[in-house]
């Protein structure tokens, strides 16, 4: 049953004031864990993404010209009051996106990152000079923010991937418009909120809400000059191909299936750990979760017994409540399509050796418990496919170049991992795998915020990763002046 309590009416936030939406078209946001009813989330007009991209151009005039240290200073004070609320902004996103409350605490910690990496901007924005290119002749390079950008994101990180953007492009001076996933509306107004609290200036940040049509007003307006998205590969590749078309600088980041080579030299207990909290943490919702593991030789009837095993240990409910680990997807449809891929795996002749649709959860939310697959093969669709849910699939096969082989024939190629004991079968896999984010017995390698987040083929769509010096370059245009005097 659908509970209506406390329903807030999401509204826009333009010029530094919360403005309702140009529609009479509401969502429902659902709390997953429960299935309660949070909010009601605006699917916003073209008239609503223009007013916001006009105030924000307008706003550009002056906070393109605020000196960088002024700049970076409300964003040291941003980070303080991010620091400040943490639990509450963990909270926030437990119960819009169901993740464990763990979980979230981490989220808010890698954007508060992304914070602090922003708040070097007098440092980043620095340019490049030589003297004598030629005789009394130099040469130097400036760096200047674009104008308007537009940020559209997922509901998996609703914290951090709006971070990935919005501080480090508005600490090189651009100002932004962001539409935040409608399934996770909440966390990215208190995120504007506490911003203008540590003195961001009216109209440097605003959000529309909303669906596909803010997204195509955004990238059809002439002002804004680049879009940053996130989301999965169909919506990351039109998305890069439409923007594009209309002469914008764009980074789309898209879906995953990334694949742990475990190997029989391998620590299993460290394994078996990282693997378990890659594969079903925050449910599977992860554009870095593993999806895959490739055992390779002898290793894979003990690596297949334990991963059941701590399968079977992991408590499943409202990630709210202490210990919960694996909390709902992000909607019932997406229950429903977690379950019609259990089914097709079945169909494929993948042997089904932990079910997550008959685990029992006491609440009314939408639950899959872990899943597993073993014998999968690179035909099947259980493999090809982001299911984006807690579903694992394990393949077998005889040697490290057979793994690194059909890890290769993914489509993705955002995350890998190895995990082994050995010098030479990293080196080996660094050389081969072809993905753009590895890592070595562990089980998430999404890089920090002063490193690129590097995914490729079609994990990524641009040129320009987010974050890190891409982030500064993405954001950035140069200038080069040579003089003699
Ligand atoms: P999604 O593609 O459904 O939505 C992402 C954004 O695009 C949302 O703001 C949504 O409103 C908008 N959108 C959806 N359909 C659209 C359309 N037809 N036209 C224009 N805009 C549209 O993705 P999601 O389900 O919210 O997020 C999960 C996906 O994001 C997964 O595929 C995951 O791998 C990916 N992801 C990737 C990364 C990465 O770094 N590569 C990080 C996080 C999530």
């Amino acid at each position: 049953m659908v509970v209506k309590t406390n329903v807030e009416k999401v509204k826009n936030f333009i010029n530094g004031e919360w403005v309702e939406a140009d529609t009479d078209q509401y969502e429902e946001v659902p709390n997953p864990a429960t299935g309660e009813i949070i909010a009601t989330v605006p699917i916003s007009s073209q008239k609503d993404v223009n007013q916001a991209v006009a105030i924000a151009k307008e706003t550009f005039k002056t906070w393109s010209k605020t000196a960088v240290p002024q700049r970076s200073r409300i964003l040291f004070r941003y980070q303080q009051l991010l620091v400040e609320n943490w639990d509450e902004l963990a909270k926030t996103i437990t119960i819009e996106n169901g993740k464990s409350y763990a979980e979230a605490y981490g989220e808010v910690q890698r954007g508060i990152e992304c914070v602090e990496f922003a708040a070097g901007a007098p440092t980043l924005m620095m340019g490049e000079q030589l003297p004598d290119i030629a005789t009394g002749v130099e040469s130097g390079m400036y760096r200047y923010p674009l104008g308007v950008v537009g940020g559209i994101t997922p509901f998996n990180f609703p914290m951090m991937v709006p971070c990935w953007m919005f501080p480090l492009a508005i600490a090189v001076g651009n100002t932004f418009v962001l539409k935040p996933s409608e399934r996770t509306p909440l966390l990215a107004n208190r995120l504007a909120e506490l911003f203008k609290e540590a003195g961001l200036p009216d109209g440097v940040l605003n959000i529309v809400h909303g669906a596909h049509d803010v997204v195509n007003a955004l990238m059809e307006s002439e002002e804004v000059k680049a879009i940053s998205f996130v989301g999965s590969q169909p919506v990351a590749e039109y998305v890069y191909r439409t923007s594009a078309a209309n002469n914008k600088r764009v980074q789309a980041l898209a879906g995953a299936k990334n694949h742990s080579i475990v190997m029989p030299d391998a620590d299993l207990d460290n394994a078996v750990k990282n693997i378990i909290g890659a594969a079903f943490g925050s449910a599977g919702e992860r554009c870095m979760a593993c999806s895959v593991v490739v055992a390779v030789g002898d290793v894979a009837d003990e690596l297949v017994d334990r991963l059941v095993t701590a399968s079977n240990e992991l408590i499943i409910g409202n990630g709210l409540d202490e210990n919960v680990f694996l909390g709902p997807v992000i909607r019932d449809s997406h229950k429903e399509r977690t379950e019609s891929y259990i089914r097709i795996g079945e169909e494929e002749g993948a042997s089904l050796i932990r079910d997550g649709r008959k685990d029992h959860v006491k609440e009314s939310g939408y639950f899959v418990g872990p899943t597993i697959f073993d014998h999968v093969n690179s035909v099947m669709k259980i493999w090809k496919e982001e299911i984006f849910a807690p579903v694992l699939s394990i393949v077998r096969v005889n040697s490290l170049d057979e793994a690194i082989a059909l890890s290769n024939e993914s489509d993705f190629a955002n995350g890998a991992c190895l995990y082994t004991d050995s010098a030479k079968a990293v080196r080996q896999f660094r050389e081969e795998m072809d993905a753009g984010m590895l890592g070595v017995n562990l089980g998430v390698p999404a890089p920090m915020a002063f490193f690129p987040f590097s995914g490729h083929k079609n994990s990524f769509y641009g040129d320009l990763h987010a974050n890190g010096k891409d982030g500064v370059n993405f954001y950035t245009r140069r200038k080069m002046l040579t003089a003699k005097y």
